[in-house]
């Protein structure tokens, strides 16, 4: 589909486009912006794969590492039909600012495969998540890449990698990917952890602008992983979810839609849609509500110039990665809406993979309340030093979050030099 593909070539140039305005804001050396820009290493695999009905069907995958400059390549792995190398690249990219931003000790990564896993069964999904673990084996690993889930890929899925990456060594290896099954070296609380690290960073946006939890509205486009629990913090909170959209449509509710109610309906029937008492609302409405906050929860390019002007909310939490395109970034600015950006909103994921990875590397198990607490902290004091650079340096907080990205990379590879 021509659309989609300038879509996903879209988010490699905004990731690229990104760079460049940190680095200049940064005065940043040409031989640094040389080291760290561009992806460090891409590998491209064919998948075969036989499906149910005996045909073997060919799917494309990839893995992209764009820097291991701070500690291995971390990040998760995708499967939708969108999925393009470039797409891949970028969100590699955003990985490794991410990761600094939180001042974890990890690079960036990205893998995907095109595919529609929608239409797969359980076993096709497993052949092919197999074969392809095992065609970037070479590149994967505890101390050098470690991948975990994304759009439409699960805990089963990791604990495949996992199965499969640890019968080619002989042994098991827990730390090969993160977002795996409670009983397979899984951590607790990594399932709500992007979520969670939403919900904190709003707050300390609310807090800014002094908007009082209680009674809060919101709006989320895309009811997942990362936004429906996202909006079932926002309720237990106090706040009002006014809407809610997935892929078959969007809901709403003037008085508050009853989130655990809608969780359950969702795990019902597959979709928000239909759930009793709800109004139905065009996608475009649903990102044009007055409310206090409004979180783009499921893919790039949801807000763009064509929609910006309409967007009423105060706030704006990245929680999907890329969700505001540039042009439409520079609308919400001069609105003066106080945006999250992605790459601070959503680590929230990352910082619990990096414990999960912790605990397996050290043969540990730290209960619920412990991982919270750490990510709690980890996420308010990163919210902090980007608020900081936003308010010192007067530019907006996704520069902020990409000068603070950006600029702990430069200084780990001013450090460590070129080689040879
Ligand atoms: P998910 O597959 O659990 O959920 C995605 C949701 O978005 C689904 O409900 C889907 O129906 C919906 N959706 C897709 N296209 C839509 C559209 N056009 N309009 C409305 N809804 C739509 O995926 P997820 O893990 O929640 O990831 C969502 C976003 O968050 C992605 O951008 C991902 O990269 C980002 N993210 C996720 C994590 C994580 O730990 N899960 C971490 C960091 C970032």
């Amino acid at each position: 589909m021509p659309a989609t593909a300038k879509v996903e070539m879209n988010a490699y140039a905004v990731a690229l486009e990104n760079f460049d305005l940190a680095a200049n804001a940064l005065e940043l050396e040409e031989n640094v912006r040389a080291m760290i820009k561009y992806p460090e290493r891409e590998l491209t695999v064919s998948v075969p794969v036989r499906m149910d009905d005996g045909k073997i069907v060919r799917f494309e995958g990839y893995r992209v590492q764009h820097s291991t400059q701070r500690g291995p390549a971390k990040g998760g792995i995708r499967y939708h039909p969108n999925v393009t190398r470039d797409e891949v690249k970028a969100l590699a990219t955003w990985m490794t600012w991410k990761c600094a931003v939180v001042n974890i000790p990890y690079g960036g990564g990205k893998g995907g495969i095109t595919c529609n896993p929608k239409s797969m069964s359980m076993g096709e999904l497993e052949r092919m998540t197999r074969r392809y673990a095992s065609a970037i084996l070479p590149l994967i690993g505890p101390e050098k890449d470690i991948p975990a889930p994304d759009v439409y890929t699960t805990p089963q899925i990791m604990a495949w990698i996992m199965d499969t990456y640890s019968m080619m060594k002989g042994y098991p290896v827990m730390g090969v990917v993160t977002g795996k099954p409670i009983s397979l070296g899984g951590s607790l609380g990594r399932n709500e952890a992007t979520a969670r690290g939403c919900y904190y960073t709003t707050r300390g946006a609310m807090e800014q602008l002094k908007i009082p939890m209680k009674g809060a509205t919101v709006a989320v486009q895309g009811f997942g992983n990362a936004g429906g629990i996202a909006a079932q913090l926002f309720h237990e909170a106090g706040a009002k979810v006014l809407a809610c959209s997935d892929t078959k449509g969007c809901i709403h509710s003037s008085r508050g839609l009853d989130i655990p109610a809608v969780m359950k309906f969702k795990e019902v029937t597959g979709s928000v849609v239909g759930f009793p008492g709800a109004d139905s609302i065009r996608p475009d409405e649903l990102l044009a509500l007055q409310v206090d906050v409004l979180i783009p929860a499921a893919l790039e390019n949801a807000i763009t110039e064509e929609n910006a002007g309409a967007v009423k909310a105060k706030i704006i939490s990245e929680a999907a990665n890329g969700p505001v395109t540039p042009e439409a970034d520079r609308m919400l600015d001069k609105k003066g809406v106080f945006l999250i950006p992605d790459i601070l909103c959503n680590a929230g994921g990352v910082t619990v993979s990096y414990f999960e990875w912790v605990q397996d590397e050290n043969h540990l198990f730290w209960d619920e309340n412990d991982v919270n607490a750490k990510l709690e902290k980890i996420m308010v004091r990163s919210f902090n030093d980007v608020l900081k650079i936003h308010l010192d340096k007067k530019v907006n907080m996704r520069l902020a979050a990409n000068m603070l990205g950006v600029g702990r990379v430069a200084d780990a590879c001013r450090i460590r030099g070129l080689y040879p």
